[in-house]
């Protein structure tokens, strides 16, 4: 069993019913929904195939909507940019104002004179092109081109160092988590997340109904980073989205940061995803750069619960290609001994406890991997947050919403029990026999048993070695 899961992005390439069936054979645990593009009966039309997958399958693909986040654009206009050329940079509608000789860019956003300063840049287009800010006028920004090229409109602009005063989850966001709750989905990462506010935000639009949907804050800008700790106390895990993150930070501090959110997120028993350009030379090539391979591999080594495709799978020429690979990378790598941040993790319930002392146990000894009984997935997640080398957690539920959320989590391959029994003891067994059907363990095979017991005080945790009838 892989440990770490894999997301794909679906689009273009990847949406039919076929593709989707491929690259879930090829390794997809969770597909991702990226909002910056379509609508949502194209949304909705890709949900309602991955569920008819389902069907089909022994363990599920779980869907993760990816909202849009506030974001910065340019104007409709396209401009040809040149290295050394001046330009205005200006908010909508300013044209007749741009003396004839002075190319100008619109950009939307209304604090841009006031916030961005001399010596500072604007980054367009995924970093394509860069302006260097050399004074504010009264109505725009005297720019030079830095990077050019030939800009098509409504482009994505990153301004780095500035705080921006853009709304953490905007109209649109809202919309699109009502259409995530209203789809049931399994998980939000939430673009642009600067503070918990965000999150809480998101938490109180999706309301109790989606309680269990795994919110996941991406860290893309420096208030993230420097608010990360109160985020993951309100998020499920994080997001090192470094797309975005390496532009509006120093590029040379992407490595350290996604070490440190590595760090946070297993000390705090969080879910950490690993996400863009991990295959990118895969969107036209059918084999990665070494380079690739090796970031792919440092990902498994920090642990990550999953890593991410993204136009790789929605809009590549190797999508399923794309997955055998990583899938190929990730399995070889978790041969080998990883970080081990989670043995620094705060335990503060008994429960937890019992789960470090499985995992320990676990690796001294000869089991085949965890059997967690569990409602609310909890349990199953607490072996998992203490990331026991190559070994899988099956996990147990009587919840159709904890069966498709605990995918997110490293290691854990869940089943959809019909429900529990009064007597925990039978529901165990019946697990235990499930792992010898389907599984094709053998007769004698010993897991490790994370379960409650049923005793004259009631139910209490248990944890127990047992065999495979
Ligand atoms: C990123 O910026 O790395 C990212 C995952 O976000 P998006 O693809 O939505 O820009």
């Amino acid at each position: 069993m892989r440990c770490t899961k894999i997301i794909c992005t679906i689009g273009p390439s990847s949406c039919e019913p076929e593709m989707l069936r491929r690259l879930q054979q090829a390794g997809m645990n969770i597909a991702r929904l990226n909002l910056s593009h379509g609508d949502h009966n194209t949304h909705g039309e890709v949900v309602r195939r991955i569920r008819e997958l389902n069907q089909t399958l022994k363990y599920p693909v779980a869907i993760m909507l990816d909202t849009q986040g506030p974001e910065i654009r340019t104007g409709l206009n396209e401009v040809d940019l040149v290295v050394g050329d001046e330009l205005r940079v200006t908010m909508p509608p300013t044209e007749e104002q741009a003396e004839p000789s002075v190319k100008t860019l619109h950009v939307n956003y209304q604090y841009l004179i006031d916030e961005v300063k001399p010596g500072q840049s604007l980054s367009v287009d995924s970093g394509l092109v860069k302006l260097k800010v050399l004074s504010r006028e009264e109505d725009h920004l005297r720019c030079e081109v830095i990077h050019g090229g030939f800009l098509k409109g409504r482009r994505h602009v990153n301004l780095p160092g500035v705080a921006v005063q853009l709304p953490s989850i905007t109209s649109k966001d809202k919309e699109d988590l009502l259409f995530a709750k209203e789809m049931d989905l399994d998980g939000i990462a939430l673009s642009f997340v600067r503070n918990a506010d965000a999150v809480r935000e998101a938490k109180e639009t999706l309301g109790d109904e989606s309680k269990g949907m795994k919110i996941i804050a991406k860290i893309e800008n420096q208030e993230g980073v420097e608010n990360m700790e109160q985020i993951l106390e309100e998020a499920d895990g994080i997001m090192v989205a470094r797309g975005d993150l390496g532009l509006e930070v120093d590029m040379e501090e992407l490595p350290q940061l996604q070490r440190r959110m590595a760090y946070l997120c297993a000390i705090h028993g969080k879910r950490l995803i690993v996400a863009t350009h991990l295959l990118e030379s895969m969107i036209e090539f059918p084999v990665p750069t070494r380079a690739e391979v090796t970031d792919v591999a440092n990902a498994v080594y920090e642990q990550a619960d999953a890593v991410m495709l993204s136009g790789e799978t929605a809009s590549g020429k190797f999508p399923v290609e794309a997955v055998e690979t990583l899938d190929r990378i990730v399995r070889r790598t978790e041969r080998y001994p990883g970080v081990d941040y989670a043995s620094k993790m705060n335990l503060s319930s008994a429960r937890m406890h019992l789960a470090a002392a499985a995992a320990q146990m676990a690796s001294e000894l000869q089991f085949k991997g965890f059997v967690a009984i569990t409602q609310f997935g909890r349990g199953a997640e607490y072996i998992s947050n203490m990331r026991p080398r190559g070994l899988p957690i099956y996990a147990f539920t009587n919840s159709a919403r904890t069966y498709r959320t605990l995918l997110f989590c490293r290691s854990v391959y869940p089943f959809l029990v019909e429900d529990f029994s009064i007597n925990p003891e039978f529901t165990l067994e019946q697990a235990l026999r499930t792992l010898r059907d389907r599984e094709g363990y053998q007769r004698g095979e010993q897991f490790m048993v994370l379960a409650n017991i049923l005793t004259a005080e009631g139910f209490v945790n248990s944890l127990q070695v047992r065999k495979i009838p």
